[in-house]
């Protein structure tokens, strides 16, 4: 093995080892924990407020903030009253799960039923690092246009549940639903993908259905 791709190799197999000590202290509290990834403004921090609203008296929520910098995400999570961390990669275009790890020190575990992983937006290198997760979910936004299924495969691939978000714009923006899905569908039969719209609260509640089945 070239030199290089060996310190690529080494990298993983210590991502995998962190994630997989992640994982079975989220079991060992009994949480549940959802990797969110899209590209940056599909609305990830809009689904996860909607989200902690829906599941109010349900499940109580807890949440990781990942951004490149900057805590607005965190803070307007703080306002609902759940517990957050926010991490901040410093130029970094991913969450990895030694991060992860430091931020589940720092969270109260035993009062959280599932944990929102808010990752870096970016559409390719986040499936790449595993971060201890039960799900991953990806959130694609209609004003992004009806083609990243084609331009960007491996999220679409690998995803458990897709959302498609601001479906309210729909008349006013030219995406192809039926493009889009039979994209998605070319790549991945089996996750379920939810209509939204996290400004009207449309479809929030089959999302909300679907997660509280997987708990
Ligand atoms: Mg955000
Ligand atoms: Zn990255």
């Amino acid at each position: 093995m070239p030199e290089e791709l060996a310190v690529v190799e080494q990298i993983l197999s210590a991502n995998d080892r962190i994630a997989s000590e992640n994982h079975k202290l989220l079991e060992r509290h009994g949480v549940l924990a959802v990797n969110i990834m899209a590209s940056p403004g599909a609305g990830k921090t809009s689904l996860i407020l909607r989200s902690i609203e829906g599941l109010r008296g349900r499940l109580r929520v807890g949440v990781i903030e990942g951004d490149v910098a900057g805590r607005v995400d965190a803070d307007k999570v703080a306002e609902t009253g759940s517990p957050v961390v926010q991490i901040n990669t410093g130029g970094g275009c991913h969450l990895d799960a030694p991060q992860v790890s430091s931020a589940l020190e720092r969270l109260p575990l035993d009062e959280i039923d599932l944990l929102f992983i808010e990752n870096v937006g970016n559409l390719i290198c986040p499936t790449g690092f595993a971060l201890g997760e039960h799900l991953n979910v990806m959130i694609a936004h209609v004003p992004e246009g009806d083609d990243k299924p084609i331009k960007y495969p491996g999220m679409f691939t690998v995803v458990d549940a897709l959302i498609l978000n601001k479906v309210d714009l729909m008349p006013y923006v030219d995406f192809s639903h039926e493009a889009f899905q039979t994209a998605f569908r070319a790549l991945n039969a089996r996750a379920p993908l939810f209509d939204v719209s996290c400004r009207t609260g449309e479809g929030i509640p089959a999302w909300m259905e679907w997660l509280q089945s997987q708990k």
